[in-house]
């Protein structure tokens, strides 16, 4: 079962040759752990008493009644950490444990996978350091204190324009010098073989829960699956167990931008061309010259300009299809789940409410549509209150 890393011509393995010997180990220990029973059982035990699974699939009456067809939510806001995230860093520390290493390090935007793995190094007793931009440590301030809170250093990355796509740069190069008893905890499924099927598996929890829960709680499969897509772990996650129930619709939305900032660098799978960054080859927005656009979304969570190289796959097959939702449309539908359902959505998942909004008297009224709720709002309620101030 040992992926090759490649998702027809994406993804892939391109760091410098001081990495390639850290990426082996780490894929090596990966196939060994992932499959073997003490560590599938500890895994399993902490994201029940630790991170709250199996997180509910929950029917949303209200918001049905205002889109015209039926609307189920899975409910990986109330994960521990209040997204997704959880998962994958709680697969990852474990492995971290396994693997003996006595350090982590991450690279971090928005600041909820920075969260999520110090309190996962916490959780193991690691010694964590955060990179993070320095325009991002400004605007994310409460992350920076929680995961300083949870023991965790935040390092400063000054370089380019002080977020994501640089802290990344910084983590990979301070990883290079210290390989031997570090982990480097990746957020998405993105970045050089074999993250992208690493966090993958990590994150196929929250499909496999889904099927299940659809079975049982409404006796068939849904006609349509969305999420929304930053690196496009959460939609990786949830599409994985429907990949091949073909009458299954996979919808993954990504951020527009517009409305609230000017320019329009937005929508990789849409908008973005093939190119090779963080070590993955996938879609970019970059400009003629090849370089990098700066991502421009009201949500600093889905501000990535890549996007993991199985969707570049699963866009050139047709098997999923992707859109783009512009920021005055994601703050409605944040809006109206707020109003209709008492569920603060984060605005990356509002992304995916805003998708459903589009297709009002376009669906079925007897269709089921699941929409994975990546993570709660509460860390947005500032950015909201700046763009909308409530009556
Ligand atoms: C980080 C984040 C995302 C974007 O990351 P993916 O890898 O695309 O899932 C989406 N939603 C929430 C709540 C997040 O915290």
């Amino acid at each position: 079962m040992k992926h090759t890393g490649r998702f027809g011509t994406y993804g892939g393995f391109y760091v410098p040759e001081v990495l390639m010997p850290a990426l082996e180990e780490l894929e090596d220990a990966f196939y060994r752990f992932y499959q073997d029973e003490q560590f599938s059982q500890e895994l399993k035990q902490l994201l029940k008493s630790y991170a709250g699974r199996p997180t509910p699939l929950y029917y949303a009456k209200r918001f049905s009644e205002q889109v015209g067809f039926k609307v189920y939510l899975k409910r990986e806001d109330l994960l521990h950490g209040g997204a997704h995230k959880m998962n994958n860093t709680l697969g990852q520390g474990l492995l971290a444990k396994y693997m003996g290493k006595s350090k982590l390090i991450a690279e971090t935007g928005a600041g909820q996978h920075g969260l999520a793995t110090a309190m996962v190094g916490s959780l193991f007793g690691f010694d964590t350091k955060v990179f993070m931009g320095s325009t991002d440590i400004v605007r994310q301030s409460v992350n920076v204190h929680k995961m300083k809170l949870c023991g965790a250093e935040v390092i400063e990355v000054e370089g380019g324009t002080g977020t994501l796509k640089d802290a990344i740069n910084e983590a990979l190069r301070y990883w290079t010098s210290t390989v031997s008893d570090t982990f480097y905890l990746f957020g998405s499924v993105c970045g050089p073989h074999p993250y992208p099927t690493i966090v993958r598996e990590f994150q196929t929890c929250i499909g496999k829960e889904t099927k299940a829960q659809c079975l049982e709680q409404l006796g068939r499969l849904p006609d349509l699956i969305v999420a929304c897509v930053g690196g496009g772990s959460n939609a990786i996650g949830i599409f994985s167990s429907f990949i091949d129930d073909k009458d299954v619709r996979l919808i993954g939305v990504e951020a527009g931008g517009k409305g609230i900032k000017t320019r329009e660098h937005a929508a990789t799978l849409l908008k973005g061309k093939v190119g090779i960054l963080h070590g993955a080859k996938s879609y970019l927005l970059q400009d003629e010259e090849g370089q990098i656009y700066e991502t421009e979304s009201v949500s600093a969570g889905l501000d990535y300009p890549g996007v993991g190289p199985e969707h570049c796959l699963l866009k050139d097959s047709g098997r999923a299809e992707y859109v783009a939702a512009e920021d005055t449309d994601v703050l409605d539908a944040f809006e109206l789940l707020c109003k209709t359902e008492g569920i603060l959505p984060a605005l990356e998942s509002s992304h995916a409410l805003a998708y459903l909004r589009s297709q009002k008297g376009k669906l079925d009224g007897e269709a089921i549509v699941v929409v994975n709720l990546s993570g709660r709002g509460d860390k947005d309620v500032g950015i909201v209150e700046q763009c909308r101030p409530a009556g």
